[in-house]
């Protein structure tokens, strides 16, 4: 088999089903990942949403049988949206981030590599390979950083030149032994804008990252929001791009190769007050496709909640007092206590005070009693 005439098959092919771009390093383990992945254990800055056995995420031959390299895929993801929300007076929006936008890309992506998976066994039949996007047991930023890629930015992300870091990411473990890329030269240089603009200081020079601190994990946490953390949310939902934003490599950036990744903007940018009272049903209908969806409705509903008091919207404060009155979950009756704090006014201030007497909940009592504190303090 002439492995090299292949390999160049593979990248045509790739072309062809929509693959922005396709690298390939060899299936050895990644030590200096493994090395990253037991500090970060150490120092507890992991998520918790990743595959908890460290050789797993790093030793391909744990996860298929002699392998030999490894495929990774990237697909360019839109940074802007090309039609506009119509915003009006009182009608506040939050957002998700871009990684959201569009159909859920683990399904886009494993579609792709779904299609490699076919030519390739199409043509050796015996070929062995193993998909995964995100979820799976692999490291997407390290396989794609050996396989040339992109760098691994101070911002934990991998920018490509061509796409900035605005790629999703995917790969297959194959035990076709396909020559391998060479890695990028790393390319932030001296800057570090996005070090010094991270909202809660999540990211630590040498591209490390503390999950625990970063919003995008917080926003899809299921309990109380910790109060540093809702005063830094502003008004997103899922997600957050401000490592990405001001980074300059991401300057110019826009692709719409993939017309499933055009966000639909009312999804996007979705009015805030009408997602408090959604059912899950609606929810599952209107936003069941995107990614930021995989947490369910109540780290979104919590999240618009925390927007609402960010925008101080008075005109909210009828259906924050619905909620809080009402929701039959602690969390978010409390964070709708929380919220109504941050507004203020006669009215929420007369409903905490009923809502103190009528509350069971000690956490949500607590929630409350802080609120009114603030707003006496505030008279
Ligand atoms: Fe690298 Fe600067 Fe981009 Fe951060 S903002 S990833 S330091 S180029």
């Amino acid at each position: 088999m002439d492995y090299h005439a292949l390999k160049e098959d593979i990248i045509e092919y790739s072309k062809t089903i929509g693959i922005d771009k396709i690298g390939f390093t060899s299936a050895s383990t990644f030590e200096e990942m493994k090395v990253r992945l037991i500090t970060q254990q150490k120092l507890n800055y992991q998520s918790g949403f990743e595959e908890k056995d460290i050789e797993k995420r790093v030793n391909p031959s744990l996860l298929l049988d002699k392998p030999k390299s490894i495929i990774s895929i990237a697909l360019a993801y839109p940074s802007k949206m090309k039609e506009r929300v119509v915003s009006k007076k009182g009608e506040r929006r939050g957002i998700f981030c871009r990684a959201s936008w569009g159909t859920d890309y683990h399904i886009v992506l494993k579609d792709r590599l779904k299609k490699l998976e076919d030519y390739i066994q199409e043509r050796i039949p015996d070929a062995l390979c193993k998909s995964m996007v995100d979820t799976g047991e692999l490291v997407d930023r390290a396989v794609a950083q050996r396989a040339g890629i992109g760098w691994s930015g101070k911002n934990c992300a991998i920018i490509t030149p061509e796409f900035g870091s605005y790629v999703y990411l995917g790969e297959m473990i194959t035990n076709l032994p396909l020559e391998p890329d060479t890695p990028m030269e790393d390319q932030c240089g001296t800057c570090n804008k996005c070090i010094d603009v991270c909202p809660t200081g999540a990211l630590i020079q040498g591209g490390q990252l503390n999950a625990q601190r970063c919003i995008a994990f917080q926003t899809q946490t299921k309990g109380f929001l910790a109060e540093e953390f809702r005063e830094k949310l502003g008004n997103r939902i899922y997600g957050c791009d401000t490592c990405q934003t001001v980074c300059p490599k991401n300057k110019g950036m826009d692709f719409h190769n993939h017309p499933e990744m055009e966000p639909d903007p009312e999804i996007a940018k979705p009015l805030l007050q009408p997602l408090l009272f959604i059912s899950n049903k609606e929810f599952k209908e209107k936003y069941g496709h995107i990614s930021g969806s995989w947490r369910g409705k109540k780290p979104i509903q919590r999240n618009a909640i925390i927007a609402l008091a960010h925008f101080k919207e008075e005109g909210a404060i009828g259906d924050l007092i619905t909620v809080m009155k009402k929701d039959p979950r602690p969390v978010i009756r409390g964070t709708a206590a929380w919220a109504l704090g941050k507004i203020g006014g006669d009215e929420s201030m007369t409903a905490l005070q009923t809502a103190n007497q009528q509350e069971e909940d000690q956490e949500v009592l607590q929630e409350i009693e802080d609120a009114l504190q603030r707003l006496s303090h505030s008279l």
